[in-house]
């Protein structure tokens, strides 16, 4: 194919999509093209659809310019089937509906829906979606359909085949079918007579061949995503089911699912776990055997070298590091309705080991945080040996599946196999309940030699599954390029001649994602191999799982998490010599705003990554690292000179308010959006719910009163320096407000000398200015350790985020609280409480998040409001200190589920940080105040029932 059609498809898709949804500069295509595998592909377009409308315009478009197109959803695959050199197409934020049917029996979803997500809405239900991927927190219900991905409890019983209730799906011709609408039906049978014969006889034809049909059925008893959902043709004889099972696991290579029903599983609340030991591997598989005919719910073996990759993380039973050379674990959990139940659960699985020799006793536990620990540890092997890996080089996992009764001896095989090819690092853990192995490896992708490695191994590894056991080279990742060349082997010429010929059927141009699950080239798993060059060590261990996407505040106004550290690493490599310089000089240019500018530094990113990487700290080092020698000095100079720059920065204030009062909001904003717009974004956007100035100082101190403890607090410059929104005027400053509710409880507060000086250093470290930050947080450090008597009594913070950092500079030195751990523990049992009466809308900022202290944050609110609101899809706010006044579009792209999100009747937020409510009051129309002030309405004084604090 020629590749001029691509500008000449863009002016076709200009006509439909408007030119934010049509992704061309090379730095996004780069970096939004990149998913979990070890593939590299890059995208010369990416399109943003918001429709099925948009869907099936586009496909028409991409079949007139005879150009391929690849679907994408979260992009964690790992076998490659989520990349493309041609057309990408992504979902637009239009694609997270989620119905729950009547009684929970099913639920509809949109594929953009994120798998964890749909089971949020379920679980008060006592249901949850019957596949369960270990990405089911990141990964999107189209992907997990298109995968028919599957996990540690959902087996072939639960799976997206098994458990679809019915889809709506639009063809390569941009037939649209909705197999639960009668009418859809016939309308498609009458459409596309052709595709409903032409399946009809493929299914016939199947079901009489009866080798075929029991060859299919033998296959699909396992856990099998190698090639095809042949089993549609056995299992089916209606030309519409066949088409709806045909299209789970299709890896887009069908059509695109634009809507799914599931039927939905019990997600039962009573669980009990064993982490069981046992001197040797055969041994443990002989258990597995004989547990298949218990209730388990989830049978995980691990290997000794599995074992050793977490043994000494904390909480694990010291047994673990004393099993011998050749030992193994099975990690069982069963589940039940109620604890009767589980009980008889539990001693029926006791039973049936108890004849089986184990290394220690058999010991379940139905404790929460001891279970979960057991699960978190299972859940660390892969990014256990990712983290362990050398720079530079890839981490592979792969999925295949033997029959049960031979687990032992193919384990065992399998490790023989690992040994001899040198993968000497190799893990190997899995589902055993259904024979599935995942084997976990690190591989150099950067030399000739390395790649033939992998080739052999791959190659010997291929014809053990099949050759030795017949078992699946792919259970539950899918086909994808990694195993395409291999589907021929696993299957037989038959069978696969019988998915050439659905892929025929469905997409005769061959134009929806070619290359993946069928691919007439042998070496397309070596091909196309992503480099990943070191580029700093702090983003090193990256996997490029994608986990961390759904956190991050710029993710698809910018980059993700993810898609700054593959930029970081192709400058890495350009700058190591291995490309042209306008290239780099390019994405250099692309970088430094869509990865530098636009990171929040909130954080969140570490929250959900297996390998622990905060990528906002890598963007803060590149901030210090481009700062210039005379912004770094004019840091300094700020730093020293506290007091008057936040005085500057008050009178600022009080010119925006003044001038607000004195045009009107409409007025002023029109008249600073458009100075903003003609300086090219330099003048600092101005915000109506721009704080009024305010100055705090702490007046003499009273006497104490009798009995009270002696708290001191810590004001932040925002809390001193920012009051209320005009308009929105509340009593009085936060820190005066936060006196007087600390009051109510008891508690005489006192403040640091010098407070006008003093910062916690976060507006620097924010900047990458860690010297500057760290030169603050020590003279906070000083002034606070005088004030308190050398931490003798509690400090308290009034804003979360400069808690969050003096907490981690301090590492214990001081008794630091934030005023959500102090109001929860101390000042809630000392006063009365009178809620208020309507609804409250509550952000939890990204440091509360990181504190593990939204639990708190809401039971707070909740004691203060019948009504709490929060929403779920909302996280980090993009403030981000003052980004929202130099990048607005930041703030506005974080918080654009915020309003519709909200109910109408809500007119009152509350938060922890003074900058991020005001980010927070502009998107949703109401203003944001500290939830020290909610506490406060409702508070009085209560005399008796005092603690001490401690
Ligand atoms: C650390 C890690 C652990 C994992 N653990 C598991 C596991 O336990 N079990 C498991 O099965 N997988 C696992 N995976 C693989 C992967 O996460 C899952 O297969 C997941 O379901 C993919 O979903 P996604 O949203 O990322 O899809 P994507 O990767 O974006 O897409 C997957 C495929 O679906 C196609 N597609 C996407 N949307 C549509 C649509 N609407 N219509 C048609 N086709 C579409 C794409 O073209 C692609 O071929 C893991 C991955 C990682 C990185
Ligand atoms: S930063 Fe962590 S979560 Fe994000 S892609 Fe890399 S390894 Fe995955
Ligand atoms: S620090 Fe925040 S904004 Fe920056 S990459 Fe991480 S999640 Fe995204």
């Amino acid at each position: 194919m020629s590749s001029d059609r691509y500008p000449m498809l863009q002016e076709s898709l200009a006509g439909f999509i408007p030119p934010e949804r049509l992704i061309t500069d090379p730095l996004r295509l780069l970096a939004w093209g990149t998913d979990a595998s070890f593939y590299r592909l890059i995208p010369r377009l990416a399109v943003v659809v918001e429709s099925e409308d948009d869907v099936v315009r586009l496909l028409a478009e991409c079949g007139r310019h005879a150009t391929p197109i690849t679907f994408r959803a979260a992009g964690t695959s790992l076998s490659g089937q989520a990349v493309t050199d041609s057309v990408l197409m992504l979902l637009g934020d239009t694609w997270r509906r989620c119905e729950v049917g009547p009684g929970a029996a099913t639920i509809t979803l949109q594929p953009g829906v994120v798998g964890g997500i749909a089971n949020r809405h379920l679980a008060r239900f006592g249901r949850k979606i019957g596949p369960d991927p270990a990405s089911i927190d990141a990964a999107m219900i189209g992907g997990i359909a298109a995968n028919n991905a599957s996990g540690m409890c959902c087996g072939t019983a639960q799976n997206s085949y098994r458990t679809l209730a019915g889809l709506r799906v639009v063809l390569a011709d941009g037939t649209v079918l909705d197999t639960r609408d009668a009418g859809s039906r016939e309308a498609f049978v009458a459409r596309r007579p052709d595709l409903v014969r032409d399946l009809d006889a493929l299914g016939a034809a199947t079901r009489d061949n009866e080798a075929l049909a029991a060859r299919i059925r033998h296959k699909f008893r396992m856990k099998n995503t190698t090639g095809y959902s042949l089993n549609a043709l056995v299992d089916f004889t209606d030309s519409v089911d066949i088409l709806a099972h045909l299209m789970i696991g299709s890896e887009g290579t069908l059509g695109f699912i634009s809507e799914i029903t599931y039927a939905t599983v019990p997600e039962h609340a009573h669980k009990a776990s064993a982490l069981i030991l046992f001197d040797d591997l055969e041994t443990a598989c002989n258990a597995v055997t004989a547990l298949k005919s218990t209730p388990v719910a989830a049978v995980e073996l691990a290997d000794r070298a599995a074992l050793r990759s977490v043994e000494n993380k904390p909480g694990l039973p010291d047994a673990l590091r004393a099993v011998g050379p050749n030992g193994a674990a099975l990690l069982v959990e069963t589940r039940a309705a109620n604890g009767e139940t589980l009980a008889e659960q539990v001693r029926a699985i006791e039973a049936m080991l108890a004849g089986i020799p184990t290394f220690g006793p058999v010991r379940f536990s139905t404790e929460p945080e001891e279970c979960a620990r057991f699960w978190n540890v299972r859940k660390g092997m892969f990014p256990s040996v990712g983290a362990m890996r050398r720079a530079g080089t890839t981490v592979i996992i792969e999925d295949v599946a033997f029959p049960v009764p031979r687990l032992a001896e193919a384990t065992l095989d399998l490790q023989r196999l690992l040994a001899a090819h040198g993968y000497r690092e190799a893990i190997i853990f899995g589902h055993a309940l259904e024979g599935n192995l995942h084997f976990v490896f690190t591989q150099d992708f950067n030399t000739a030699a390395e790649v033939e490695r992998y080739r052999g191994f791959m190659a010997a590894l291929c014809t053990m599954v099949v050759a030795v056991y017949d078992g699946s080279l792919k259970a539950e990742h899918g086909t994808g390029r990694n195993m395409a060349p291999f589907v021929e082997m696993e299957w037989g010429k038959e069978a696969y001649a019988l998915m050439q010929a659905v892929k025929r059927l469905f997409d005769p141009n061959g134009l929806l994602n070619p290359g993946v699950i069928l691919n007439a080239d042998p070496d397309a798993h070596v091909k196309h191999l992503k480099p990943l060059p070191a580029c700093d060590p702090i983003v090193d261990k990256c996997i490029e799982c994608g986990f961390c996407e759904v956190k991050c505040p710029s993710h698809r106004l910018t980059l993700s998490p993810r898609q700054r550290i593959v930029g970081a690493r192709e400058l890495a490599r350009l700058a190591a010599g291995g490309g042209d310089a306008p290239y780099l000089a390019e994405l250099q240019r692309l970088y430094a705003y869509q990865g530098i500018d636009t990171c929040a530094a909130c954080g969140l990113c570490a929250t959900a990554c297996p390998v622990g990487i905060e990528t906002g700290i890598l963007i803060k080092a590149l901030r210090g690292r481009r700062a210039s020698p005379i912004a770094q000095r004019v840091a300094g100079f700020a730093a020293d000179h506290y007091g008057a720059v936040t005085a500057g920065v008050r009178a600022g204030l009080a010119t925006a308010n003044a001038l607000h009062g004195l045009v009107g909001t409409s007025v002023m904003k029109r008249s600073l959006d458009g100075l903003r717009k003609l300086s090219g974004g330099r003048l600092p956007k101005w915000s109506p719910a721009l704080a009024r100035p305010v100055h705090f100082t702490p007046g003499p101190r009273p006497a104490l009163p009798e009995g009270a403890d002696r708290i001191v607090c810590f004001p932040s410059c925002a809390a001193r320096n920012m009051g209320a929104q005009r308009g929105h005027e509340v009593a009085a400053s936060l820190p005066v407000t936060a006196e007087r509710l600390f009051a109510k409880a008891g508690f005489a507060v006192t403040y640091p000398d010098r407070l006008d000086e003093l910062c916690c250093g976060q507006p620097f470290e924010s900047k990458g200015l860690a010297a500057t930050a760290d030169r603050k947080s020590a003279e906070l450090e000083g002034a606070l350790h005088a004030a308190s008597d050398g931490g003798r009594r509690p400090v308290v913070f009034d804003t979360s985020p400069c808690a969050y950092r003096m907490k981690r500079y301090l590492n214990g030195r001081l008794p630091i609280l934030d005023s959500i751990e102090f109001i929860d523990q101390h000042v809630l049992p000392r006063v009365a409480i009178e809620p208020v009466a309507g609804p409250v809308a509550i952000h939890p900022v990204c440091s509360v998040r990181k504190m593990g202290t939204v639990d708190r944050l809401l039971a707070i609110a909740n004691c203060c409001s019948p009504e709490v609101v929060t929403i779920d899809a909302v996280l980090c706010c993009g403030f981000a200190g003052d980004k929202g006044f130099t990048r607005p579009e930041l703030n506005e792209h974080a918080l654009r589920h915020l309003k519709p999100a909200l109910p109408p009747h809500c007119a009152t937020g509350y938060s922890t940080s003074r900058t991020c409510e005001i980010g927070l009051a502009e998107q949703a129309g109401f203003p944001y105040h500290s939830i020290i002030y909610l506490v406060d309405a409702c508070a009085s004084a209560r005399p008796a029932g005092k603690e001490t604090v401690t």
